[in-house]
């Protein structure tokens, strides 16, 4: 077992990377997981060296990798928090134990309050390190290619608990390619019959779609040619479970010939001007289908970030194509997201490098674009519909999350106010409160916070709770410790 293809992967992105470090942390964990086996009869080292991978080619920073390499350990053998501290420091054994904690959150909730209860605690489980996420999802990825070994029970609950969670997961963060994936490995799962059906379908379509491309994707090159813009051009297949959602759409009713973007062209290209200047090539040779027509996500980003220029138009004998217009760095963060953007903002700011991120300076940054993150979920939350129904996160519309000056999320219902805030982090607080401040700024006691506020508590020591205090609180263990206080008196 070597890992000499994930060093070389690693260092063809990160020379700075800390190889020592990784290379303990696979001894380490090699060691851990000594005589055990996966279903398969590996060596069960495969698997956090297969995540270990998976992270590196999403062009991670070593404290990933290494977490990836560990993250089994504390759940799956006999290693505790307290070794992994002394052998790795606090922050690669917190971020080990964060992993721990959401693989032990059980979804299967026997209720809906109690299902929604347990995702929360899984959110905010993540939403401490972006870290926590994304070596999760590299695990779950790296289940589901294993998962045919797998009692057919357990590869059921894994595959849809995947769609129900990791994929829209994946989604909100940007990793398109991730998500499609997840969601093409569980698909065949869930939906045996389905799948079948829809590959048998659908497979002389994809053929035809694809032979057509390639004639279109000829006359686009030679036409940016005519106009001295350098680009590539290619074609993107539809994922098969994302088609399989789109025919179930009543404007579609299973007939694929109205699904346009089952193979969609591609144009690539270096700055944005030139998106635009190919859409106009486009629509100089080929007429926009109306009421389809533009979508310019350029302009107007999709919520999660994801940027582009679709059109749909009538090409070639008038079939109907979509065409998806975009720069290089625009394609690299659709595909890949929250993992893009860590790699693109770090080699900006001063060259890629894991003193920068080990340091610490980098974290808060890491740590605002997860909350900007959180925030703009809550948002399309709260204002799509079919948002909400393609989730199961809808118990969430009705909660916050704030932060205190340290960074840390909580999470509290709708309307809370400092108080309750007070009272989530520490009873002492919530008894000694005289102040508080939002985002910088002096706000009352009962002010309502928002979420992605960050909220600090100003105390004065010896000060008591106020009975008023009840008419405004909203959570239970505000109420619960006031009345305590008062029953004592
Ligand atoms: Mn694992």
């Amino acid at each position: 077992m070597a890992i000499d293809k994930l060093i070389s992967t690693i260092q063809s992105y990160n020379p700075g990377a800390n190889i020592d470090l990784i290379t303990k942390a696979f001894d380490f964990a090699r060691e851990a997981h000594l005589g055990q086996k996966r279903l398969s009869g590996e060596l069960f080292i495969t698997h956090p060296l297969s995540v270990a991978q998976i992270l590196a080619n999403y062009k991670l920073d070593s404290t990933s990798i290494v977490v990836g390499l560990l993250h089994d350990v504390i759940e799956d053998t006999p290693v505790t928090y307290g070794e992994m501290v002394k052998n790795f420091g606090k922050e690669i054994a917190d971020l080990v134990e964060g992993i721990t904690k959401v693989s032990n959150i059980k979804l299967q909730g026997s209720s809906d309050e109690i299902y929604v209860e347990n995702l929360r605690k899984m959110i905010l489980a993540m939403s401490k390190d972006l870290r926590v996420v994304l070596v999760k999802l590299a695990d779950r990825y790296h289940n589901l290619q294993t998962a045919s070994i797998l009692p057919k029970e357990r590869r059921i609950k894994i595959a849809q608990s995947t769609l129900d969670i990791y994929a829209p997961l994946a989604e909100r963060l940007g990793m398109g390619e991730m998500k499609g994936n997840l969601e093409d490995l569980a698909f065949p799962y869930v939906y045996p019959a389905e799948y079948k059906w829809l590959t048998e379908y659908s497979r002389p379509y994809f053929r035809k779609a694809e032979e057509f491309l390639d004639k279109a994707t000829k006359f686009v090159y030679k036409k940016l040619a005519e106009e001295n813009i350098t680009g590539k051009v290619t074609s993107r297949s539809k994922h098969l479970y994302s088609l399989w959602e789109k025919l179930n759409r009543p404007e579609i009713d299973k007939d694929i010939t109205k699904v346009y973007d089952l193979v969609a062209m591609r144009v690539l290209v270096n700055n944005i001007r030139d998106c635009y200047a190919v859409l106009g090539i486009i629509h100089s040779s080929w007429k926009p289908v109306p009421a389809i027509g533009v979508r310019d996500f350029i302009a107007i980003p999709k919520p999660n970030g994801y940027r582009s220029i679709h059109t749909t138009v009538f090409s070639f004998k008038e079939r109907i194509t979509e065409v998806q217009i975009r720069t290089f760095e625009m394609h690299e963060e659709a595909e890949n997201g929250v993992a893009a953007h860590w790699y693109y903002s770090e080699k900006k700011s001063s060259g890629i490098s894991d003193t920068n991120l080990n340091s610490g300076t980098f974290a808060p940054l890491e740590k605002m674009n997860w909350v900007k993150q959180l925030v703009s979920w809550q948002k399309e939350i709260v204002d799509s519909t079919e948002f909400m129904e393609s989730l199961k996160f809808d118990g969430l519309a009705h909660r916050i999350f704030v932060f205190s000056p340290k960074g840390d999320v909580y999470d509290l219902p709708f309307g809370a106010t400092p108080i309750d805030f007070a009272y989530a982090v520490h009873t002492r607080l919530g008894n000694q409160a005289i102040g508080a401040k939002a985002n910088g700024k002096m706000v009352s006691l009962d002010h309502k916070l928002k979420s992605g506020d960050l909220v600090e508590i100003i105390k004065k020591e010896g000060e008591r709770p106020k009975k008023d205090w009840l008419q405004f609180i909203v959570t239970r263990l505000a109420k619960r410790e006031i009345n305590k206080h008062f029953r004592e008196k």
